[in-house]
């Protein structure tokens, strides 16, 4: 109902023309990298609450959007060269997508074709081209499929989730992701073998083939024009957690894999999970990257750091994106922080002033 209600307002906030004043009065400049993970052409049954996966329609109907804005699309290539040489960077957008999963070429790259949409699909070359999920996935899959709950045993203790997963398994998943987030990568590697083995008890057909990652052929199909192959780490693990030769291997070592499949240079990375710190970039800018896309909200200026790119994340509506795109959600987000008063003022509001316009016509 609440869900219902907030959807309802941002609605009204394109339909009365908030969205343009706010459009007006913030004027945001710069390059706009937008960050999408997975599409789907249908209900996903096993979707979670950050909307990892977005229909096909609202996934055009955004890029349709921006392209009736005036927005140009670029590749990420054309947008560092432009940043370099001191070009306008204004009114440029570039779309990503992180986790190379296979849905992204069968459903959004088919749409990039026919708008003229460009970007980039950051790869996890360990898992391309096998039929195992990445291990964020792996961890929805298996609450999904053990609705009746389980329990993991980690250094700190064991963690029951049977009274949580209470017919939210999508919530519950984002959990058990951060407490995996939160160990030492050899520790998370070691507990994680316990998610592995409760993945092996899923039957097949239950996890959709919109989890599975790309494979080598659809990669060596795409055209760089329209959709650049980008270096997600050989595994996405939490950069900041691991050792020095880890990191390197990880960084290093996936971009030379990947650039061995494909005969082509690899230019562009993404951090997982978008943590990193000095060490980090470093080690990205010593591999070889010309860029690197970051989980920092907005837009790039000749002044952002290419090693350190802020992105915008694409919606599951059409209604919510034009929002975001104007800069009213991000008011409404900061204002409605201390407590769900201010959300309820604001729906009776917009609400108020849809019934006003429907009486006027
Ligand atoms: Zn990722």
């Amino acid at each position: 109902m609440l869900n219902a209600l907030k959807e309802k307002f941002w609605v009204v906030a394109e339909t009365h023309g908030i969205n343009r004043v706010f459009s007006g009065l913030t004027a945001e400049h710069g390059w706009l990298v937008l960050c999408g993970h997975g599409v789907c052409d249908g209900p996903l049954a096993m979707n979670t609450p950050d909307d990892r996966y977005i229909q096909v329609s609202t996934f055009r109907a955004e890029m349709e959007y921006l392209l009736a804005l005036g927005y140009t699309f670029v590749t990420l290539t054309e947008g560092i060269r432009r940043m370099r040489e001191g070009e306008s960077l204004d009114n440029l957008v570039t779309m990503t997508f992180d986790d190379g999963m296979h849905s992204v070429v069968e459903f959004a790259y088919p749409v990039m074709v026919a708008l003229g949409v460009k970007g980039c699909m950051y790869v996890v070359p360990g898992i391309v081209g096998t039929s195992r999920p990445l291990w964020t996935d792996m961890i929805i899959a298996v609450c999904w499929h053990r609705q009746g709950g389980f329990a993991l045993d980690f250094p700190q203790g064991r963690i029951s989730y049977a009274g949580e997963l209470n017919g939210n398994p999508g919530k519950t998943s984002l959990a058990v992701i951060q407490t995996f987030r939160k160990l030492p990568e050899e520790v998370r590697r070691k507990s994680f073998e316990q998610i592995e083995r409760m993945y092996e008890d899923i039957p097949e057909g239950f996890v959709p083939r919109e989890y599975m990652p790309v494979t080598w052929d659809e990669l060596r199909s795409l055209d760089p024009g329209i959709l650049e192959v980008g270096n997600h780490t050989l595994s996405h693990p939490k950069l900041v957690n691991v050792d020095h030769a880890t990191m390197q291997a990880e960084i290093s070592g996936a971009r030379r894999m990947i650039a061995d499949e494909l005969g082509t240079p690899v230019d562009h990375f993404c951090y997982p999970g978008g943590s990193y710190d000095r060490e980090v970039v470093e080690c990205v800018r010593s591999a070889g990257h010309a860029s690197a896309t970051t989980g920092v909200f907005g837009r790039n200026t000749r002044e952002t750091p290419a090693l350190e790119l802020r992105r915008v994340v694409i919606s599951p509506t059409l209604a919510r994106f034009q929002s975001r795109m104007s800069g009213f959600e991000r008011l409404v987000r900061t204002a409605m922080k201390p407590g769900r008063l201010f959300w309820t003022f604001l729906i009776v509001l917009g609400l108020q002033a849809e019934i006003l316009a429907a009486c006027a016509a």
